[in-house]
């Protein structure tokens, strides 16, 4: 396990990943250990609760991640990024916060109702 961020209990899911030291803006947060790579059909045929955890990666080709970037839970004002199989910071993290993603910005096709508690939360994704 990386000493950037721990895998904890979260109030927006069972776990979430928390940052155990402050990242600037532009930082990589956690590098994805995902090198399983999946073809549409594949997608398809996982069951809904790992394909929430599948990435896009090169056109028509996905990723399922692994742990612990698979913690990573949804927010509509997250403070990282998904970029080059990393999670990259796009705001200051202090020491302690969740780290955040915006699962939408993925190209699979997710469904599912947002609690993240953010002024701006779409709520239904
Ligand atoms: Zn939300």
């Amino acid at each position: 396990m990386s000493k950037d961020i721990v895998v904890k209990k979260s109030k927006l899911n069972k776990k979430g990943v928390f940052a155990i030291r402050n990242f600037k803006r532009g930082e990589v947060v956690l590098k994805w250990k995902s090198k399983k790579v999946l073809t549409k059909e594949e997608v398809d045929r996982l069951p809904e609760s790992e394909r929430h955890h599948v990435s896009h990666y090169t056109p028509g080709e996905f990723l399922l991640q692994q742990k612990p970037e698979r913690f990573v839970n949804h927010s509509c004002d997250p403070n990282t990024k998904v970029g080059n199989n990393c999670d990259v910071a796009i705001k200051d993290i202090k020491k302690g916060e969740e780290i955040t993603s915006d699962y939408s910005v993925a190209d699979i096709q997710l469904h599912f109702k947002c609690d993240c508690g953010s002024k701006n939360c779409r709520k239904y994704i």
